[in-house]
């Protein structure tokens, strides 16, 4: 069962793999564990039992009991579940340097309900985590084909992430557009039409063979050089499906085989996804908002949460690389609380200045400090009122106009008065 990721938790998800990918441990001790869909919690801790004694053959007593440590954490964790989600799990488990005193290690643990199924059981236990397998279910998986046309050839391709594999070219057998000594030319050009309008219908036959029967892609780029393309799919040609499934007509200086590899690189924005679609339309919807005298929308971090506390937020737009966390500070003698925001790289600084400083209501200094992402704090606002948030990448042209803005903007519910 597919279960889709929505923008934020495709961000959280992202975060988190950036986090753990720069994470080494001292020794071979980290935990990574991919639990395939089905798979009994009991089964599961049974082979963790297992690896339990497996470790005590560890030489490195700090190793052997920062594993053990580990796997009896993630024993604990497991024993909540009945059964495991849809698509299985993902953990990760065991000691990192700390943050915020590369001196000291914590244990960390992270669960993960993947987007799509575990493909596969796996236990690995390394000086580092394995998140390829993680990685890859982020990616749009969906194959991509690609038609690729003009009155002399016709190649078809499959776009796979960022490899391409032609699987067929087939000749159009239409004859050149200069007509011969003695044809009238009227009886020329109807020949050339009827040749054209066969090639067209031989590919589209081909098309479905390949993209609907064999490969079963979810979306097609058509391109080529000149107006075949739009010829070919603006005509009654091409199966209905495939042509709700064409998300562009791409210019390329070739057909056929070159012509598909060249879509790889000039298709470049429609193949990163349907989402930097969405992300544009988002964002233009923004810029329209904004250009106009009582638009309703405002942006920068502070407009954009006052207008989520008054409950006027209809969308939050907010950048994936905002890098803002939010410290709150409370004071554990008389409850008086400041909030911050900060550069995400210099959070830990900031900790250290406020737990310094002495509370302006009782003098003590006595703090707790919790640190939020400010998505993820955006987010439970949002939630609060019921506003959508879409986190957009800055990978786009219009990504990076919209940080420019301050990286988060609200799109209201009415007029401020
Ligand atoms: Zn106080």
């Amino acid at each position: 069962m597919q279960q889709q990721y929505d923008s934020v938790e495709i961000y959280r998800v992202k975060r988190l793999l950036n986090e753990l990918s720069n994470v080494t441990g001292r020794g071979t001790e980290l935990i990574s564990l991919y639990i395939p869909p089905k798979r009994p919690p009991y089964d599961v801790i049974n082979q963790l039992k297992d690896e339990y004694g497996t470790a005590s053959n560890i030489k490195s007593d700090q190793t052997r009991t920062h594993v053990q440590d580990a796997l009896v954490h993630i024993m604990q964790k497991l024993k909540l579940y009945k059964q495991f989600p849809d698509n299985g799990l993902i953990v990760f488990c065991g000691y990192v340097p700390s943050p915020e005193n590369p001196v000291n290690e914590e244990l960390i643990y992270y669960e993960i309900v993947p987007p799509k199924p575990v493909p596969t059981y796996l236990y690995r236990c390394d000086d580092h985590f394995h998140l390829d397998i993680l990685k890859s279910m982020l990616k749009e998986e969906d194959l991509i084909g690609v038609i690729s046309i003009d009155l002399s050839e016709a190649g078809f391709g499959i776009i796979e992430g960022d490899r391409v594999e032609v699987i067929e070219v087939i000749t159009s057998g239409v004859g050149s557009k200069h007509r011969q000594g003695g044809q009238s030319a009227r009886r020329f050009e109807r020949i050339r039409e009827n040749e054209i309008n066969d090639f067209f219908h031989r590919v589209a036959e081909h098309a479905k063979e390949i993209f609907i029967d064999t490969y079963k892609i979810k979306r097609l780029i058509i391109s080529g050089p000149g107006m075949a393309k739009e010829d070919f799919f603006k005509g009654d040609y091409l199966d209905y499906r495939l042509k709700q499934a064409t998300i562009g007509l791409v210019d390329t200086g070739y057909a056929g085989e070159e012509g598909i590899r060249e879509t790889l690189e000039r298709g470049e924005e429609l193949i990163e996804g349907v989402r930097l679609i969405e992300e544009k339309k988002i964002i233009d919807r923004f810029l329209a908002e904004v250009s106009k005298k009582d638009g309703l929308v405002v942006y920068g971090l502070q407009p954009s949460l006052q207008a989520l506390k008054e409950g006027n937020a209809d969308t939050v737009i907010i950048s994936e690389d905002i890098n803002t966390v939010r410290l709150e500070a409370a004071c554990k003698n008389c409850g008086y609380t400041v909030e911050k925001f900060v550069n995400s790289p210099d959070v830990y600084k900031e900790k250290a200045e406020v737990s310094q400083q002495a509370c302006p209501v009782c003098g003590k200094s006595l703090w707790n400090v919790t640190i939020q992402d400010v998505v993820d704090y955006v987010s439970d606002l949002a939630n609060q009122v019921g506003a959508k948030v879409e986190v957009v990448s800055s990978k786009s042209e219009a990504g990076v106009m919209f940080k420019n803005f301050g990286g988060i903007a609200v799109m209201l519910r009415y007029q401020r008065k």
